[in-house]
């Protein structure tokens, strides 16, 4: 039995055969001809590169939906990037084929997302390989390899790449095990939304003699087992009959109530990243959307969102949901998410510098535009926006003026919007936290951002995976930040949920009910599990003090 460990990028057990899928090996050629020559391959091969990366984007879309097909549009353009260009022909200017300048270029490309310090740029280096490769596939006139599976298998490899996903029968996948790759890779995205048990970043290669072999992934502690022993191979069978009939117990619990076992209603909501997403959170009987992340629209785009491309994506969240709340964060740009032509100044602590809301007081047309976005969409469904990292009232109040320009603007101009549109803020940083009680006279509702808050509380960052083994999740700062905003919010008779990480946390469904928070919003798969937790608690009994003393 060999054993891995990596990262859990989705929680369960998968036993099965394991397939080993090997990428291309590196270029090795050929009959090179004159520079001028190499030259007219490549822009050969680059045209017909695009054409198949349009029709994939097409194929894309009506299987797997446009969020997983954006991705090869985006491939195009990478395809078509100058600096890639500019790399290709200076190197088969030096002599190089056109199949290796091809290659050499977009790996030092891909080097470059990988120094990036923002853990979704980093991750589009896998994309800029793929790109890369598939120019030289062309070049050599070479077929591109598919992952034939015969029975349901775990795919292992280096990193799967958008082309292997979307072609990948996805019906006999029982999970992945990449050598590298993060929370933010495709195969970790792709993990999450089929709930398939997956580990990424192994650090360490799965040798292809293991093809074939019976492989374990325990997706709830990150292990990966080739060739169990029978014991081993026992004792995770009947773990995962367990985890299994649990999981098909929870099925019952669909289109059940949101309650405590004494009848204390509570909402549970589902954090998404895009329209796509929204199917997800539906499939698993989430009740509305209490965090739709927005940046993600900026970090995918080359140039700021139009209005009407924003409008078009919310308004398509929204008419999914009906007559369930659609919560749209305004952007969250900076810190960890970066997007270059925002051109954002370097700092030296970006977590601490212009980041969401911050950036728009210098330039209030990126709010004013995100904000008449999101208010035409209020007329396609029950939409409310909330906006991140307030430290002030002032802050509020801004952002309510901008609001208001944009209902007088629109109706100046006859488009439809929902007047009463609800304006939350989200407490994540430990000053609004402290002064929500002002601030709950400003806001329509507020959402606890726990990740934020915990990393501004307890001087911890996020990002620094070696802090996550020493701080205490429930630390009791945080929870009794938790606990004041709530009584703020229900003093002002405003409500209050929770959408950062902590909402999921089952150990602490029983404080959340204590503090009578009104909303958790989670992950999809997340959606019954803590349904299942809440049922079991009297709200009765719950105490807070248990937690915050
Ligand atoms: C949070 O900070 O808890 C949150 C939900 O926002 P994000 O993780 O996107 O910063
Ligand atoms: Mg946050």
């Amino acid at each position: 039995m060999t054993e891995y460990c990596g990262k859990s990028v989705f929680e369960g057990i998968a036993i099965g055969k394991l397939k080993i899928v090997r990428h291309d090996e590196s270029v090795s050629v050929i009959e090179q001809g004159t520079p001028a020559e190499e030259k007219e391959k490549f822009y050969a091969a680059r045209e017909k590169a695009v054409a198949e990366l349009n029709e994939l984007y097409e194929q894309a879309l009506s299987s797997v939906g446009e969020s997983e097909a954006e991705i090869f549009s985006m491939h195009a353009m990478m395809a078509e990037d100058a600096d890639l260009e500019d790399g290709v022909l200076a190197k088969i200017e030096a002599g190089e084929s056109a199949a290796r300048a091809a290659e050499e270029a977009g790996f030092e490309l891909s080097q470059m997302f990988i120094r990036m310090d923002d853990e979704y740029m980093k991750a589009r280096a896998v994309d800029v390989i793929d790109v890369s490769k598939r120019l030289c596939r062309y070049i050599l006139g070479k077929k591109e390899e598919k992952i034939e599976l015969n029975e349901p298998s775990i795919l292992a490899s280096s990193d799967f790449t958008p082309s292997d996903v979307v072609k990948l029968d996805k019906s006999k996948v029982l999970g992945f095990v990449t050598t590298f790759g993060s929370d933010n890779s495709h195969t970790a995205i792709l993990a999450r939304t089929l709930a398939l048990p997956s580990v990424v970043n192994i650090r360490d290669s799965i040798d292809f003699p293991f093809d074939g072999k019976t492989c374990i992934v325990d997706g709830f502690t990150g292990k990966v087992l080739v060739d169990p022993d029978e014991k081993t191979l026992s004792s995770y069978r009947s773990e995962k009959e367990k985890t299994d009939a649990q999981r098909a117990a929870r099925l019952a619990l669909i289109g059940k109530k949101s309650e405590t076992s004494d009848g204390q209603q509570m909402h549970i909501y589902c954090n998404v990243g895009n329209s796509e997403d929204v199917k997800t959170a539906l499939a698993n009987d989430g009740e509305g959307v209490g965090l739709f992340r927005s940046e993600f629209l900026y970090l995918e785009s080359n140039d700021f969102p139009s209005e009407q491309k924003q409008y078009e994506e919310y308004s398509r969240a929204a008419k999914l949901l009906g007559d369930k709340l659609l919560i749209i964060r305004t952007m969250d740009v900076g810190a960890d998410k970066q997007a270059a032509y925002f051109n954002l100044p370097h700092e030296e602590n970006p977590a601490l510098g212009l980041r969401s809301v911050r950036i728009c007081f210098d330039r209030p047309e990126i709010m004013y535009t995100q904000l008449r976005a999101i208010y035409r969409a209020s007329a396609d469904g029950n939409v409310a926006v909330m906006v991140p990292m307030i430290i002030g009232v002032n802050e509020v109040r801004w952002v309510k003026e901008i609001a208001e320009k944009v209902r007088k603007d629109l109706k100046a101009e006859g488009v439809a919007f929902n007047e009463k549109m609800q304006i939350g803020i989200m407490i994540e940083t430990p000053a609004a936290a402290v002064i929500a009680d002002e601030l709950a006279k400003e806001a329509d509702f507020f959402s606890i951002g726990s990740n934020d808050l915990t990393q501004y509380t307890l001087a911890v960052d996020r990002q620094n995976q070696q802090l996550e083994k020493i701080v205490d999740v429930h630390h009791k700062s945080i929870l009794r930040l938790i606990r004041y905003a709530a009584e703020c919010a229900h003093r002002e008779g405003k409500w209050i949920g929770v959408c950062g990480e902590l909402a999921r946390d089952l150990a602490l469904t029983e404080f959340f009910v204590a503090c009578k928070i009104d909303e958790l919003s989670v992950s999809p798969p997340y959606v019954l599990p803590l349904r299942e937790k809440l049922r079991s608690i009297s709200a009765d009994e719950a105490s807070a003090d248990a937690f915050t003393k």
